[in-house]
């Protein structure tokens, strides 16, 4: 037989885990047929990995490439990681299920993290009818998609009234739910922190996560706290992976958020040993960075965005809501997640704003604008400029601390996820200055944290990014370098990988990776990325039906 592709002189680390050692591989059809010393048989095509790392193509358990896919599907900045399948639908926002009468709610829910002057042409309503249109437009990598919870409120439940569903509500809710795990959802994903999400109750999700449970689906989850109230909202996910009867829970990005609270990681991983002791499975996702991003009104209180991101606009222009706003942010006890009171005003950057007036402002803390924009108080600016926005802002906050960043990373239900997502240096998914995590998470770990720190060793780190990604989902074909497994292959240089984007340059590839291979097709070769779209949507197979 005559071999597509054999990677020669390579040092494989198969995602098992195991000790690394000197093979080639040869690549058929789409798939890994022989792993082997010293092949003889000439194949179509050689790439030469002397020196070089081969290992299992990335999988990015924790995404938001589906905010990016409407708007490009190549996903530059994750296939140049070595990316090759990606976890969509996190944090509770998915773009399906779609109820016609709540379409404009949740377009503009997506419309803050759309580029400026664009919108998401959305033509599908159903989840099977959302992946097939992902499908059939091709892309770059694998997908595998989760439903969101945000989606499926606004779509069958009290969408963003603060209060219960009624008892039809939760039947509709958990009918989309039923058909999102028909379609092939790999589970559930909810985002505590976020309207509409935060109105829930444990109650609420756990009957839908009960669904989510029949299908022997995940639950993921931004949980309701990551700085304050963090150790309750891991209790949250193991009540409800429990009450549920979930095959297990996803921690989503987890950290301490907060410099007074620094090294809380310790209660939180006791926590989840404790759960996984008890038959309980629960288990975390981490980027290697001390800070996180998302929109930047998630630092207002909950109540401000009842009806919705244009009713949160009208608060916003009366002079009294913005009083009791204000009053809000300052209490040092709330019981919702106050990012201000964790980061502060010096530690919260805006990442991407849309109109001119306020360009300028993209990489500043807002300190820094306060004064540039000669406003009396930071207040003031933060309002003007989301009025002026729309609300489509996009902001980094700087709250983590470096000891629970590696104590975190270093647990054995840790492993790797962006939370970025396929954004580009040039074109439409070029704009502002997004988290370099969209850039840098995977050569960021595999340089800082495993050549330079040793804080992990190469194959556990392979691992993390690899084979336990994929056996938490389930998927049994990819994830390891294994005869008959799916031939998605990274080739790295261990001695020079490394990541480039900063918070100010975020739109820089990594060094150190010049090969990535999807389904037995070459997608980055020699560092440059070619037109192939060999990736696939994955559905899970679920045993029951
Ligand atoms: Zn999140």
């Amino acid at each position: 037989m005559v071999y597509d592709i054999v990677i020669k002189n390579g040092t494989v680390i198969d995602g098992t885990g195991e000790q690394r050692y000197t093979a080639d591989i040869a690549i058929s059809e789409g798939k890994i047929v022989k792993i082997d010393r010293q092949m003889k048989e000439k194949p179509l095509e050689i790439i030469d990995a002397s020196d070089h790392i081969v290992c299992p193509g990335f999988i990015d358990i924790h995404s938001h490439s589906d905010m990016a896919l409407p708007f490009g599907n190549r996903l530059e900045s994750t296939i140049h990681q070595g990316i090759t399948t990606t976890v969509i639908g996190n944090c509770g926002f998915s773009l399906a299920p779609v109820n016609e009468d709540r379409i404009d709610l949740i377009k503009k829910e997506f419309e803050i993290h759309s580029p400026p002057g664009e919108s998401i042409d959305i033509t599908w309503r159903t989840f099977a009818e959302y992946l097939d249109t992902i499908e059939h437009a091709k892309i770059s990598s694998n997908i595998a998609s989760l439903v969101g919870f945000g989606a499926i409120r606004i779509a069958g439940g009290p969408a963003y009234d603060d209060r219960p569903p009624t008892d039809s509500e939760k039947e509709m809710m958990r009918y989309y739910v039923t058909e999102a795990m028909e379609a092939g959802a790999f589970g559930m994903s909810t985002g505590l922190i976020y309207p509409p999400q935060v109105y829930a109750t444990t109650g609420e999700i756990v009957a839908l996560a009960e669904v989510v449970a029949e299908y022997k689906g995940l639950y993921f989850s931004h949980i309701r706290g990551e700085g304050e109230t963090v150790l309750e909202a891991v209790k949250e996910v193991i009540e409800i992976v429990e009450r549920s009867g979930c095959v297990g829970g996803q921690i989503a990005h987890h950290k301490v958020a907060g410099r007074h609270l620094w090294g809380l990681s310790k209660q939180t991983l006791h926590l989840i040993h404790e759960a996984n002791k008890r038959g309980i499975s629960v288990t975390c996702d981490q980027y290697p960075y001390d800070r996180g991003s998302t929109s930047l009104i998630s630092l207002l209180p909950p109540w401000v965005h009842v009806g919705g991101v244009n009713e949160l606009l009208c608060r916003l222009r009366s002079p009294e809501a913005c009083e009791k706003i204000r009053a809000a942010m300052e209490n040092t006890k709330s019981d919702w997640e106050n990012i201000r009171v964790e980061a502060g005003w010096d530690n919260i950057f805006i990442a991407s704003v849309k109109t001119e007036k306020w360009k300028d402002i993209e990489g500043l803390n807002l300190s820094e604008i306060t004064k540039l924009k000669g406003y009396s108080d930071t207040y003031a600016a933060l309002f003007e400029l989301l009025l002026d926005e729309n609300a489509e802002v996009t902001m980094t906050m700087k709250s983590m601390g470096d000891e629970d960043i590696e104590r975190i990373m270093k647990s054995e239900y840790v492993m790797v996820g962006t939370d970025g997502g396929g954004v580009a240096p040039e074109g439409v998914l070029s704009h502002g200055k997004p988290h370099p995590r969209h850039y840098g998470t995977y050569p960021r770990i595999l340089g800082r944290y495993v050549r330079k720190k040793g804080i992990l060793t190469l194959e556990n780190a392979i691992y993390k990014m690899s084979g336990f990604p994929a056996k938490r989902l389930g998927l049994t074909d990819r994830g390891n370098l294994q005869e008959g497994n799916w031939a998605d292959i990274v080739i790295f240089n261990p001695e020079t990988i490394l990541d480039n984007a900063t918070y100010l340059e975020p739109h820089q590839f990594p060094t150190g990776i010049p090969h990535v291979i999807v389904n037995g097709t070459i997608v980055v070769k020699e560092g440059i990325q070619g037109e192939e779209l060999p990736g696939m949507v994955l559905r899970k197979s679920n045993s029951l039906h």
